[in-house]
C-alpha cells in the first residue's frame, strides 16, 4: 500500500520513538544479539481484501522486532492459527519476515503503529496516528467487514470510521466479543484480544475465536460477488 513507507518513516510520537529504539537495545535474554526492526509497523497482508483485522499496537518483543504486525508473540500465533482455519492465511503460523506467511482476502493493521510502554498509548498518541488506519481503509476499495481485536481497536476503528466520513451509530456501539455494528457500507464486529491476559485465563478461547473469522467469513460470501468477479 502507497502509505506503508510513510508509516515506516514516522517518527511523530517522541516518547514511542525512544520506546521502540529501547526495546531494541535491551532485549529479553531470549532474543539477545537480534537485529530488531524497532520502527512503525505498516500493514499486512492482500490490499484488495474484503476483511480488515486491526489490533491495539505492536508488541515490543513480537512485531516491534520482526518487523511484521503480529508476528514472534504469542498473541499472532493465536492469530494466525484462527486465521488459516478460516481460509485466510495460508499458514498457521507467522514467525519472521520471509517465513512464506501469505493472507488472501484479509489484511491487518494496528491503530498505533508503535509499540507503547505497557500496551498503552496515549490519546494524543492515538489520535496522531489513527490517520495511517484512516487512509488504509479508504485504499481499500473492497472491504466489508472490520474485526476490533479488543476494546481499544473498537473505539480506534470507530474514530477512524467517522474520521472517513461514514455514519456511525450513536450513542456509541458497545464493544463485546462478537458485537456487531454496521457503519456505511461496512460490518464491524468486536473481538476480545487474544492476549495472554485473555487466553491464559480463559475469557478468550480458540473456539470462540474461531467464531470472529468463520462469522466474518460467512458474511462476506453472503455480501459480496469480488470472489467471482476476479
Ligand atoms: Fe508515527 Fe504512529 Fe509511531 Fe506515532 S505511533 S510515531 S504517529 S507511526
Amino acid at each position: 500500500m502507497r502509505i506503508n513507507q510513510e508509516v515506516v518513516d514516522c517518527r511523530l510520537c517522541p516518547r514511542l520513538v525512544a520506546w521502540r529504539e529501547e526495546a531494541a537495545l535491551n532485549p529479553p535474554a531470549r532474543f539477545r544479539g537480534e537485529e530488531y526492526w524497532a520502527r512503525p509497523l505498516p500493514g499486512f497482508g492482500d490490499h484488495n481484501a474484503r476483511l480488515l483485522i486491526v489490533g491495539l499496537a505492536p508488541a515490543a518483543h513480537g512485531g516491534n522486532r520482526t518487523g511484521r504486525i503480529f508476528t514472534g508473540d504469542r498473541s499472532g500465533d493465536w492469530l494466525f492459527r484462527a486465521l488459516h482455519k478460516a481460509g485466510f492465511a495460508n499458514q498457521p503460523t507467522s514467525e519472521h519476515i520471509g517465513d512464506g506467511l501469505g493472507l488472501e482476502d484479509c489484511y491487518i493493521a494496528a491503530v498505533v503503529r508503535c509499540a507503547p510502554p505497557a500496551n498503552k498509548p496515549l490519546p494524543t498518541e492515538r489520535d496522531t496516528c489513527i490517520q495511517y488506519l484512516v487512509r488504509e481503509m479508504d485504499a481499500m476499495q473492497n472491504l466489508q467487514v472490520v474485526v476490533a481485536l479488543g476494546s481499544f481497536a473498537w473505539d480506534g476503528i470507530l474514530r477512524a470510521l467517522r474520521l472517513s466520513g461514514r455514519a456511525v451509530p450513536a450513542p456509541k456501539p458497545r464493544f463485546g466479543h462478537l458485537a456487531k455494528v454496521g457503519a456505511g457500507n461496512l460490518t464491524l464486529i468486536g473481538s476480545y484480544h487474544p492476549s495472554q491476559q485473555n487466553t491464559f485465563t480463559g475469557t478468550l478461547t480458540q473456539q470462540a475465536f474461531d467464531q470472529v473469522f468463520a462469522g466474518a467469513k460467512a458474511m462476506l460470501t453472503k455480501t459480496s460477488k469480488r470472489k467471482e468477479e476476479r
